[in-house]
């Protein structure tokens, strides 16, 4: 085989090697999405039965330790917007107070969320 023709053959390896690598990386695109609808539809289908479970319906056994923990999670979560509620409050300079309900809200919001009133920035003098 001469130069011209090994040139050639490595060209066409490299370009069939490039192709195969684009193909590969499409089906593995292809792949993760459908993996991701996996997940989304695994996910309602755990909300379904949580929401039942919620409504206190019977539900298998082994799923029982499970719930407890979504039970402990949001207590936790509930501790947690307790405890964001009352720093929020203590650091007023974070805080719009509405000129028409007299609520708290967060200095970056633009209406009130208690009443809807447009929240006017408080401006130094
Ligand atoms: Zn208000």
């Amino acid at each position: 085989m001469n130069f011209w023709n090994r040139a050639a053959k490595a060209t066409k390896s490299a370009a069939d090697k490039a192709s195969h690598i684009l193909e590969i990386n499409r089906l593995k695109s292809k792949k993760y999405i459908e993996e991701k609808s996996i997940k989304e539809f695994t996910q309602k289908i755990g909300d379904y039965y949580v929401a039942q479970m919620d409504r206190g319906l019977e539900i298998p056994g082994e799923l029982n330790d499970d719930y407890q923990k979504i039970i402990e999670c949001r207590y936790r979560i509930h501790a947690l917007q307790v405890n964001i509620e009352q720093l929020k409050k203590q650091n007023p300079s974070s805080q719009i107070r509405c000129t028409f309900c007299g609520a708290f809200n967060c200095a970056e919001e633009k209406f009130c969320a208690q009443c809807g009133n447009q929240l006017e920035p408080e401006r130094d003098i």
